[in-house]
């Protein structure tokens, strides 16, 4: 059963408590996923668990970073997809919490394939929220201590819409996560409302092109010149560009012609459990 969509702009944190009971189905499945979710983090049963989907370096051929992407499957058998939870983890505050469990369990992993001799760079998504939160960095520090795991390992993504909102506080959070040595993402990028000025003022060391970009890159004369002029401007400002949502040989051998750094999407791999991941890199390095 598919779930229902969730109308965002109508939505502020705090209205979805006031919905009573019968009003309305759709708040109220909503109310039960914030609640089930809920659950979900403080039982960690595995109904939550983090996928990683590999980034081909386009340098060296190398995967050498992931990005982690949350999954969801509910006691009765449901996926959620996380567009869908995660907006709903952002209007209850929810997010902060869920975050939480991301770093902990992301950060856990890439001590685990240290420990199997594998240095493996994950990306983390997080949300406007998490920056605002004062517990956000004690924690991301805390977590990478008590796991021995080097801050450079660790990648933040965040959308341009979550570095705009509160971006004085914003920015702060990300210099002092970049004095660390994590690296700071920007997401979705192309898609949102930077400004070139503001581009220049944003801490980040990559810049994830949106997919819409990418993945008919082969057939879209537009999206081959809005691609191409990005990475050059990127690489101007000294940043690591990433395609994310490449679904063809075409679209790869493209934006390796255009100096990409990075390709991330289907063609290469979809998001992978842990193990999936190892057996996948297994058979990457054997093909070579
Ligand atoms: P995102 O961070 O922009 O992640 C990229 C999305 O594109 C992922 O969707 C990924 O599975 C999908 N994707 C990757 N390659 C391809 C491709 O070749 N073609 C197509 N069509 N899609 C591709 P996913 O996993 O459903 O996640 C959706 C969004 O949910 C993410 O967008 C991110 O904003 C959010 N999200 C996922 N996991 C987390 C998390 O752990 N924390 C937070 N705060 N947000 C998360
Ligand atoms: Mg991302
Ligand atoms: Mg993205
Ligand atoms: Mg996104």
């Amino acid at each position: 059963r598919a779930l229902i969509a969730v109308d965002t702009a109508a939505q502020t944190g705090e209205e979805i408590y006031y919905y009573q009971d019968g009003e309305d189905e759709e708040h109220l499945e909503r109310l039960q996923i914030i609640d089930e979710l809920k659950q979900a983090l403080v039982a960690d049963d595995g109904q939550l668990f983090m996928t990683y989907q590999p980034k081909l370096n386009l340098i060296n051929q190398q995967i050498d970073k992931v990005e982690s992407l949350i999954r969801w499957k509910r006691t009765n058998g449901d996926w959620v997809s996380p567009e869908l939870f995660i907006d709903l983890a952002e209007q209850s505050g929810l997010i902060v919490e869920l975050t939480q469990w991301v770093v902990a369990t992301v950060v856990k992993q890439v001590s685990n394939w240290l420990s199997e001799g594998l240095t493996m760079k994950a990306a983390i998504n997080v949300s406007a929220q998490d920056i605002a939160d004062d517990g956000f960095l004690p924690h991301l520090k805390q977590v990478l201590l008590d796991n021995n795991v080097p801050a450079q390992l660790i990648t933040v993504e965040l959308t341009e819409r979550d570095m705009i909102e509160n971006e004085a506080k914003g920015i702060a959070v990300l210099k002092a996560l970049k004095a660390l040595g994590v690296m700071i993402s920007l997401d979705d990028y192309g898609v949102g409302q930077t400004s070139l000025g503001r581009l220049k003022m944003l801490p980040i060391d990559e810049l994830k092109l949106d997919k819409v970009f990418i993945l008919k890159l082969d057939e879209s004369h537009q999206d081959q010149c809005i691609v191409h002029s990005t990475i050059t401007l990127g690489h101007q400002l000294g940043f690591c560009v990433v395609a994310e949502g490449v679904e063809n040989q075409p679209s790869l051998t493209l934006l390796q012609d255009m100096q990409c750094d990075y390709a991330q999407g289907y063609h290469l791999s979809r998001p992978l459990t842990a193990t999936d991941f190892s057996d996948w890199l297994g058979r990457y390095h054997e093909v070579g």
